[in-house]
């Protein structure tokens, strides 16, 4: 096992990796940009090390700035947690050619995974269904462009193969719009991921958001840890995230379940890993693998069992995976509300001094914040500012104390997006479960103010 473990991130992750480090008795050093200075995991840290100024260009994603971290501080691996570097096959690739193990899959595994396009392709080759689509990248050609889209069908949306976070999807419903809608998301795509290839989709109308989680080790062993249902959705991003999905047959995640596992096998992966689907009339369509630790871990932790971060970095040392799919047993129900600090309906950021915080707690609570009272939020990064995670016996159980702790809850100085969660947790659609993706979305269409 490792002895040392460099965290090249910020945030609620960051402390999270250092919550799991303590228990499997190694050593955690923190990075932190000049505005992370007074984070709480900087705070309890026995290492730590200034790694930059506040821009993430030149901190959390300066690499030579990271690798010398770990390099003065004899780490021997890096966590790289989620955002930033932690998708980036470069990155991987200098951590292990620098000598450190990356507690992660290898270079090919994330480069391939990372453009959705050729993703897709080994997805389809393994056997997991996909969104029907183009086959491949769109070409130049506008007549050949009309011709893939009128085999699909409209509507269709076209997205960019290196795309993410929500970002680089234009939906496209007649044949007028197309070529113009095709122009744009290229140029976009060409300058938020320096990738201007895109692929076309049939969108699909009222899908659910459902996702795999997975766990792979370097000996061929891997297993599904059930569902998560992410389909409260603004803007692509998820804002609220339960398992088990609800109403949706154990069998058929079983199914899905086997699928997944089937193509780590197949395609050598290692680590945790998300398989992202859209669910709907009854099928999985896959549109992306995630190949890192996502935010909405917790929910699958709670209801499994597993220790999802701890088990990633037993996996990077090379240890078996304790358990087989048998031994994986799900119970109850959990729900996680990420907490934003931005305003509830109009979602303008709200970065500043915390005056007060007071996190909820009781049984089947969990909070994963990294702020405390006299924290300042930092303009500079996303506003997630932590995660309420509950769990039930039942979903009605788990959502009765999600309601007990969002209303225990208090944040002052800064707004944050908790009155809405407030809101969602006693919505009759929301409690009956089971809502589109384009729910949140029309809900807030209804509630506007
Ligand atoms: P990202 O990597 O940016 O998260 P994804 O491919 O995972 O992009 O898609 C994010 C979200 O966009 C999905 O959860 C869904 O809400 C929507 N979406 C993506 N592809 C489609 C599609 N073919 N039809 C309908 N909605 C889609």
């Amino acid at each position: 096992m490792f002895k040392k473990i460099l965290v090249a991130n910020r945030g609620e992750i960051a402390l999270r990796i250092q919550r799991a480090c303590r228990e499997l008795g190694i050593k955690a050093v923190m990075v932190y940009s000049e505005a992370d200075r007074d984070a709480k995991y900087v705070k309890l840290a026995e290492e730590s090390v200034c790694i930059g100024p506040a821009a993430s260009a030149l901190s959390y994603l300066n690499m030579p700035a990271l690798i010398s971290a770990a390099e003065v501080t004899d780490a021997e691996a890096i966590h790289p947690g989620y955002g930033f570097l932690s998708e980036n096959a470069n990155f991987a690739e200098r951590v292990e050619q620098s000598g450190f193990q990356f507690i992660g899959p290898t270079p090919e595994s994330i480069r391939i995974m990372g453009d959705k396009v050729s993703a897709k392709q080994a997805m389809i080759k393994a056997g997991v269904p996909c969104v029907p689509g183009s086959e491949g990248e769109l070409p130049d050609d506008a007549v050949q462009i009309r011709s893939i889209a009128k085999r699909i069908g409209y509507p269709v949306i076209i997205k960019a193969a290196g795309g993410g976070g929500g970002r680089g999807m234009r939906v496209v419903h007649t044949e007028a719009a197309l070529i113009n809608a095709v122009q744009m998301t290229k140029a976009e795509a060409g300058a938020a991921f320096s990738n201007p290839a895109v692929y076309m989709e049939k969108y699909l109308q009222n899908p659910r958001h459902i996702e795999i989680q997975i766990l792979a080790d370097k000996h061929k062993n891997a297993v599904y840890l059930g569902e998560r249902d992410c389909s409260m959705q603004r803007r692509h991003q998820k804002i609220l995230e339960e398992a088990p999905a609800p109403g949706i047959p154990r069998k058929l995640i079983e199914k899905i379940g086997e699928r997944c596992v089937a193509a780590c096998k197949k395609i050598g992966y290692r680590g945790a890993g998300t398989f992202e689907f859209l669910f709907e009339n009854g099928e999985f369509y896959f549109i992306e693998m995630n190949t890192r630790v996502q935010v909405e871990h917790p929910v699958t932790e709670w209801i499994t069992g597993v220790d999802i971060v701890k088990t990633q970095i037993m996996v990077a040392a090379g240890e078996k995976l304790p358990f087989t799919q048998k031994q994986i047993q799900i119970s109850g129900h959990s729900i996680e509300c990420r907490i934003n600090a931005e305003d509830a309906y109009k979602f303008t950021p709200s970065p500043g001094r915390i005056t007060m915080w007071h996190a909820p707690g009781g049984p089947g609570v969990r909070v994963d914040s990294h702020v405390y009272t006299n924290y300042f939020v930092p303009p500079n990064y996303d506003s997630m500012i932590g995660k309420i995670i509950v769990h039930g016996d039942t979903r009605e159980q788990a959502m009765a104390r999600m309601r007990t702790a969002l209303a225990e809850t208090l944040v002052e100085g800064i707004n944050t997006n908790i009155p809405l969660h407030r809101e969602l947790m006693v919505d009759a659609k929301f409690m009956l479960g089971g809502t589109n993706i384009h729910y949140l979305e029309s809900w807030l269409e209804q509630h506007k103010r």
